[in-house]
């Protein structure tokens, strides 16, 4: 097998192996890009786990990472880091972190 080159390029394909029918999907539109590649809407990795597809929207908490400490305070916090040895980091900044890893309650 030969890398595809500019000369000769690959069109966009669903690259979905078809175990039944022993071939990949090929399917040339809609294609949606995934770690596992160029998918399209029937073989999604949510349609092949039976979930729901992932509405756009917010990935992250309302608030992390959008509040911008001022350099004063920054300036504080590295003091302290240094002073402690420890990881550097702003209580709201880390507030926001734990946010983030938290699973979201609906
Ligand atoms: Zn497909």
């Amino acid at each position: 097998m030969t890398a595809p080159d500019s000369q000769h390029p690959r069109p966009p394909v669903c690259g979905h192996w078809i175990g039944a029918e022993r071939r990949h999907c090929l399917a040339r539109q809609d294609l949606r890009e995934y770690l596992s590649g160029l998918r399209c809407p029937r073989h999604t990795p949510a349609k092949l786990a039976n979930a729901p597809e992932p509405v756009p929207g917010a990935g992250l908490p309302a608030g992390a990472w959008t509040t911008p400490s001022p350099q004063s305070a920054s300036a504080v916090f590295d003091e302290a880091a240094i002073r402690s040895g420890k990881r550097r980091s702003s209580p709201h900044v880390y507030r926001a972190a734990l946010d983030a890893q938290r699973p979201q309650r609906e």
